[in-house]
């Protein structure tokens, strides 16, 4: 079931991306993402939402 979009995190590379959330297997634990930059594993870090606006500082910050 997807829940919509969520933040991942690469254990890779670190590359934080958005992609839709899947529930695995019907518990409240997201479905791994492949990294678009590495191909490796980006585990959800949370919703959108509270995690989204601390995400965009840190976008922010990286960006300035
Ligand atoms: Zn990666």
């Amino acid at each position: 079931m997807v829940r919509g979009k969520t933040w991942f995190r690469c254990s890779c590379c670190g590359h934080v991306f958005e992609a839709w959330d899947i529930e695995d297997n019907a518990t409240v634990f997201s479905m791994p993402m492949t990294c678009p930059k590495c191909g490796g594993k980006g585990y959800a870090i949370g919703p959108q939402g509270l995690l989204r606006r601390i995400v965009d500082k840190i976008f922010a910050m990286l960006k300035n």
